[in-house]
């Protein structure tokens, strides 16, 4: 059997000398969470999640609210890398540090509860160094003073863990997401600072997926992209499908994979549309220089024959 810990020079991490071991999923730990713990909850009263696109969709279907109100009222918007790269957080209850869907009997959505909350106490790393075209999966162990799911007997891989808490379905869901994500913050160097519309249509097609629906509804959009009415159906009635399609989608417009069939002369129109606009915009300022040239005169003209004494008559 192979060893399941990673070698420390095969991780992607820096070196530090706060490395965290990395492990495979064939590693054994010593755990087990079940609600006669004496901690029974204390992990949900001091929460720092990260929630993916799938946490988002599988949360704001099961409190039926659209994407723009639950991250509104149950998350927060933050930067994972310094150029600004969006990820959305679990919104703690004001003024504390505990999860909004905390009950004294558990959790109130353990059925849709995110990935993070899923992993606990293991943790997913998924990290590409810059010369690699592929991420790595690893995972972590934390190992939290309040928790004592460490101190029962249950022993079993963290890949039995994975399987037991659902988090396989969450991953497969994520992979593209994170994958995305990964390429996004490793080109930064590349690419340089990405603009700030394009990390808002990162943020849209990401998190906000009923503002993206009404985005690919549009007219223009649907001149651009192939997609037939079937496939329009599914992305009008699926969440997932959507979410599939916006990371697909970015993957597009980000770094040129050729990920959704684009019509025939599509970006060719899109094109000379465009240049059209820019002619446009050019004719318009050159009328508005003239008329403010001919104001200008007119004005400079009137203000001589105010001071000049053989027009006063
Ligand atoms: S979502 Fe549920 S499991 Fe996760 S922190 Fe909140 S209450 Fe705890
Ligand atoms: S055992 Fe750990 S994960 Fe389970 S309730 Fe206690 S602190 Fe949370």
């Amino acid at each position: 059997m192979p060893d399941p810990k990673i070698d420390i020079k095969d991780s992607p991490i820096p070196e530090s000398p706060l490395q965290p071991v990395q492990y495979t999923g064939e590693q054994e730990i010593q755990f087990s969470c079940h609600k006669n713990i004496k901690c029974f909850n204390a992990c949900c009263r001091q929460i720092d999640l990260q929630l993916t696109p799938y946490d988002i969709v599988r949360l704001k279907n099961r409190l039926g609210m659209p994407s723009e109100e639950f991250l509104r009222q149950y998350t927060f918007p933050y930067e994972i890398d310094k150029d600004g790269v969006p990820g959305v957080k679990m919104k703690p209850v004001d003024g504390t540090s505990q999860c909004q869907f905390m009950t004294e009997e558990g959790c109130g959505v353990y059925e849709d509860r995110p990935a993070a909350c899923r992993y606990y106490p293991a943790g997913l790393l998924s990290l590409r160094r810059q010369d690699e075209s592929v991420d790595r999966q690893s995972y972590v162990i934390v190992q939290e003073n309040h928790c004592k799911g460490h101190f029962e007997d249950k022993i079993q891989t963290i890949d039995q863990y994975r399987e037991e808490q659902g988090v396989v379905e969450y991953d497969e869901h994520s992979r593209g997401w994170r994958q995305l994500i990964l390429k996004k913050i490793s080109s930064g160097p590349v690419l340089g600072k990405p603009t700030a519309e394009s990390l808002q249509f990162l943020f849209m097609a990401c998190y906000n997926h009923d503002k993206f629906r009404e985005f690919i509804s549009n007219a223009s959009f649907r001149k651009t992209f192939d997609l037939n009415e079937d496939k329009m159906n599914q992305l009008n009635t699926d969440d997932v499908a959507l979410m599939h399609f916006g990371i697909d989608l970015l993957k597009q417009v980000l770094f040129g994979e050729q990920t959704i069939p684009l019509r025939t002369g599509a970006v060719k129109k899109r094109i000379e549309e465009r240049w059209e606009i820019v002619q446009q915009r050019n004719r318009l300022k050159e009328e508005i220089g003239r008329a403010q040239k001919d104001a200008y005169e007119l004005d400079m003209e009137s203000q001589q024959s105010e001071n000049d004494p053989d027009d006063a008559s």
